[in-house]
């Protein structure tokens, strides 16, 4: 075997924080080396946000061509192409990718190696390379970011069914007649309406009694109320007890609901039950490394782990699993080791978008986090149907929450579940970002009829106050 390499960086995972930060590092002049064992650019790129929300827009079309005589507007029969569908999805796909690494990096410094890397030593690794061969690697430093992937439940009979995962669900070429969705988390939410759009009829399972575990009740009725709109079939407080295989392609999927039992036929089964961190293969005993319960890599606030020197990064390290809490953690590191910053993870404010059809955008704390907080709040509250704008478009259907603590007027979270409900919740985060009160929201001009005009109109909506004047949209 070769005598190993040393490299002042070692990078495990391009991911959306891996491939920046191995740019960067060897942009600065450290000796780096970035291993990685599928495609460049991660999850968010390849398999996770970008085709979803591509394949997002498509349904969109499709919904509201449906919806075209509600507009004045004729149209023929609506057919969905699946391959030309997953056709503009991988054209995207493959726009996007792969650049991330080269952005801005002095190549000189940057080695790129394709293959499956894993811990020998607190500071070395092997890589066991795609083409053949087994490289050994030294570094000074060492960041992981190997992200996570689809979790499989222990669900009798799974292993006898073509079970479809978030990756190869997007891979399919037909619209799937009975599409049975395990799981009612965003993934969930968003492949169901999703292929409801495209023409399937789709079935949610959810063992909890709501959807989107993480929201308020009321905003997580919303949205099972739109899914249901829709045509969704959403079962709540149903456990899946077993899946089988059943003549002619289709799939029976038990489930148990309050009490009793209930089976489920469907063609296509799509498991959304959560995600796995990608540290099994990674020996990190090997490292003397920690990893929590659920095998996330336990990091301190600035992610390091309890080796010096050897870091983890985004969805491999726990909490919130988003691409841009992943981006801002290369942002952390980059701060700290190249420009003699101090920057953490703490108190740091993460916003996210459920991209439904309305979207469900969320910043902050929700109203029940506040109130075990024990945090004197106030809730406001708009109705979408009083929204100039969205009454214009045609599209009501959904809610504005704000939570503002009561004695300093701060802003403390929202959920805005409506048209462009991320876009919203943004501009709310930039005001929570800027501490600005809310009742310079309530007074500010903003252009008629703009989404953000709703933020005048929601502070005239505290549930323990009258409107101050008559709304006028
Ligand atoms: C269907 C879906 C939709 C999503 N939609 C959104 C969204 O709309 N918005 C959002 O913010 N987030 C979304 N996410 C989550 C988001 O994709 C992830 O949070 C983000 O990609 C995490 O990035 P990461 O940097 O942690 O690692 P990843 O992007 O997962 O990258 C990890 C990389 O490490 C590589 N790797 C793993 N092990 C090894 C090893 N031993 N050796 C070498 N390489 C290795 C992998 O091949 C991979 O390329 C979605 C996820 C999914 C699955």
């Amino acid at each position: 075997m070769r005598q190993p390499v040393h490299y002042a960086a070692i990078v495990i995972g391009s991911g959306q924080a891996g491939g920046p930060l191995a740019a960067d590092l060897a942009a600065a002049g450290w000796k780096t080396a970035l291993v990685e064992r599928d495609r460049l650019g991660g999850t968010c790129v390849n398999v996770g946000c970008t085709p979803t929300k591509t394949l997002v827009a498509s349904a969109r079309v499709a919904y509201l061509v449906r919806r075209a005589a509600d507009y004045g507007v004729s149209t023929g029969r609506v057919a969905v192409d699946m391959v030309r569908v997953r056709k503009r999805k991988r054209d995207i796909v493959r726009s996007f990718g792969g650049v991330t690494p080269d952005r801005g990096a002095k190549k000189a410094h940057l080695h790129v190696l394709y293959g499956e890397a894993r811990f020998t030593g607190p500071k070395t690794i092997e890589v066991s390379m795609f083409g053949g061969g087994v490289r050994r690697l030294t570094a000074d430093s060492i960041f992981i970011n190997t992200g996570a992937r689809p979790s499989r439940p222990a669900l009798r009979g799974l292993a006898d069914v073509e079970a479809l995962d978030s990756t190869s669900i997007m891979e399919l070429d037909s619209v799937p007649d009975h599409l049975l969705v395990l799981g009612g988390g965003y993934i969930g939410v968003e492949f169901g309406q999703m292929f409801r759009r495209f023409g399937s009829r789709v079935s949610i399972v959810q063992r909890a009694d709501a959807l989107l575990a993480r929201e308020d009740p009321d905003v997580a009725d919303a949205v099972v109320s739109i899914l249901r709109e829709d045509g969704v079939e959403v079962l709540l407080g149903a456990e899946a007890r077993s899946v089988a295989p059943r003549g002619k392609g289709r799939i029976h999927l038990s489930v148990r609901q309050k009490g009793r039992s209930r089976r489920l036929a469907g063609t296509h089964l799509l498991v959304a039950t959560g995600r796995q961190p990608n540290t099994d293969r990674l020996n990190l005993g090997a490292a003397g490394i920690a990893t929590d319960e659920k095998g996330h890599v336990v990091v301190d606030e600035r992610l390091e782990t309890r080796v010096p020197g050897v870091y983890a990064l985004g969805d491999v390290k726990g909490g919130p699993a988003f691409t841009h809490v992943s981006y801002d953690d290369y942002r952390i590191i980059r701060t700290n080791l190249l420009e003699g910053g101090s920057s953490t993870t703490k108190g740091r404010l993460v916003p996210y978008t459920v991209y439904m059809d309305p979207e469900l955008g969320r910043v902050g704390l929700s109203e029940a986090e506040a109130r075990e907080r024990g945090l004197e709040v106030r809730i406001a509250k708009l109705g979408m149907d009083s929204v100039a704008r969205a009454l214009e478009r045609d599209e009501p259907r959904g809610f504005i929450k704000i939570i503002v603590d009561r004695a300093t007027d701060q802003i403390l979270g929202c959920a805005v579940l409506g048209i462009e409900g991320g876009e919203i919740m943004s501009m709310i985060q930039i005001a929570m970002m800027g501490r600005v009160p809310s009742t310079v929201l309530r007074e500010a001009i903003f252009a008629h009829p703009a989404l953000a005009e709703s933020l005048n109109n929601v502070f005239h909506r505290f549930q323990d106050q009258l409107p101050r004047r008559q709304d006028f949209a």
